[in-house]
């Protein structure tokens, strides 16, 4: 029963850790919050803190969801080729 709730909280802990990868965070940042002070509590620091947009936006480059502009480096979406910033038109 111990084991069962131990994982339980592993793998609440193990998604607190993911979320916090999404918000521009680093996955240990969220994982050892809730690892020490429970999930829950974990969850909130997380979802509290602030986003890093820096960080987010380079993740969205590597995965090829954005691009930026050569011209005036305003990120914009892959699938348009046209800049809404200065209208530059490239791939
Ligand atoms: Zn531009």
């Amino acid at each position: 029963m111990l084991e069962l709730i131990a994982s339980i909280y592993l793998v609440l802990a193990l998604i607190v850790g993911m979320i916090s990868r999404n918000r521009g965070k680093t996955f240990l940042f969220g994982f050892f919050y809730s690892l020490i002070l429970s999930p829950i509590i974990g969850l909130v620091i997380v979802l509290v803190s602030k986003k890093n947009k820096y960080k987010m936006i380079n993740r969205k480059i590597k995965k090829g969801k954005v691009t930026r502009c050569p011209v005036c480096g305003t990120v914009r979406s892959s699938r348009t080729n046209i800049c809404q910033n200065c209208h530059n038109i490239s791939k």
